[in-house]
């Protein structure tokens, strides 16, 4: 990372400005929210989710969640059904994270959902969280700020203690509240619970009338067969590649001969920012096969080669 010292803001008016600033500018923020610090970027700049993996130092892409300051703003980006309604109008803002399909017109960074088609949203109920939200205008991706396997961080010394020197800054607010992360609910089929949380399935169940189907662990998405049979591609992927084949169509990376480059200065950062944008891109003029140029095993690079080897195992026909 560039970055060599993390400021920290102060939660008044002129701090704001300067974290909002930050914010715009595709910086890294962390900010209280009422269930643990968030690390915030602007939800739909690439590069700026890029950043976020890479200051957490993530192996894998996992998708993050979009915040928003109200209902009208969120349901621009996603199918809204009744029941989003329902618990939105109840729930919302607080601790509740609602899985829904992304909209065709949705802006927001296809690295933040992984390139799923769709999209986890929350509207947090932390007044500095809200208010960065509102000043800056658009969503923010924000997943706990502390180093991928950490304990997630409730108090601004313990952000600072993890990612010091890897972020543009801290609001300092205090202790978060509620301490345990957001409920999920996954509404794209049988509402499901994916990760219990700030708050109980039981007030969900009773509000949509519904018993919620349940996964076990929230990493069964990940997992194969389970929902990373929607990260890929329909066309196979050639990994590893130098030059094109014969009805093959290129992703490069670096300064090589290619349809489409990751990043010709082969800057990993730029290459994850683009990674499933340009997987959809191509995968969208139907070729048969996909060759990808080998990319470094280090840094970002690690979770980019992590995508692009599951999205080249061979899968079950019906799971494509
Ligand atoms: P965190 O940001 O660390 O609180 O974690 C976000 C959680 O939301 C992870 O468990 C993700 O797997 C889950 N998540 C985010 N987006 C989606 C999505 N589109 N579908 C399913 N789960 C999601
Ligand atoms: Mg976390």
């Amino acid at each position: 990372m560039t970055i060599q010292n993390t400021k920290t803001f102060r939660p008044d008016e002129r701090g704001l400005i300067e974290a909002v600033d930050a914010l715009r500018g595709g910086g890294l923020v962390a900010f209280p929210t009422e269930t643990v610090y968030g690390l915030g970027a602007d939800a739909q700049n690439d590069n700026a989710i890029a950043n976020i993996y890479a200051a957490k130092g993530r192996p894998q892409f996992n998708p993050l969640i979009a915040h928003f300051s109200d209902i009208s703003q969120a349901k621009r980006h996603v199918k809204w059904s009744n029941i989003a309604n329902q618990l939105a109008e109840t729930l919302w803002p607080g601790p509740l994270t609602l899985v829904l399909e992304r909209h065709s017109k949705s802006n927001l960074s296809q690295l933040l959902s992984a390139g799923l088609p769709s999209v986890a949203i929350r509207i947090p109920a932390h007044p500095i969280a809200k208010h960065l939200l509102v000043n800056l205008g658009r969503p923010i991706a924000a997943p706990s700020a502390n180093i991928s396997g950490q304990i997630s961080p409730t108090r601004p010394e313990h952000v600072h203690a993890d990612l010091f020197g890897r972020i543009d800054g801290i609001v300092d607010g205090g202790a978060c509240q509620v301490g345990l992360e957001s409920t999920i609910i996954d509404l794209t089929g049988v509402p499901t619970l994916l990760r219990p949380g700030g708050i109980p399935a039981d007030i969900i169940e009773e509000l949509i009338l519904t018993r919620l189907a349940i996964v076990q662990s929230s990493d069964a998405i990940r997992a194969p067969g389970q929902l990373a049979s929607h990260y890929a591609p329909r066309a196979n992927l050639r990994l590893n590649a130098n030059t094109k084949g014969t009805n093959e169509i290129m992703l490069g990376f670096g300064p090589v001969e290619c349809d489409l480059n990751l990043s010709t200065t082969s800057d990993l950062v730029e290459a994850a920012g683009n990674l499933f944008s340009s997987l959809h891109i191509l995968d969208g003029d139907n070729p048969t096969s996909i060759a990808v140029s080998p990319i470094p095993e280090t840094g970002l690079g690690i979770a980019i080669n992590d995508r692009l080897r599951r999205a080249a195992a061979p899968r079950p026909a019906n799971n494509q």
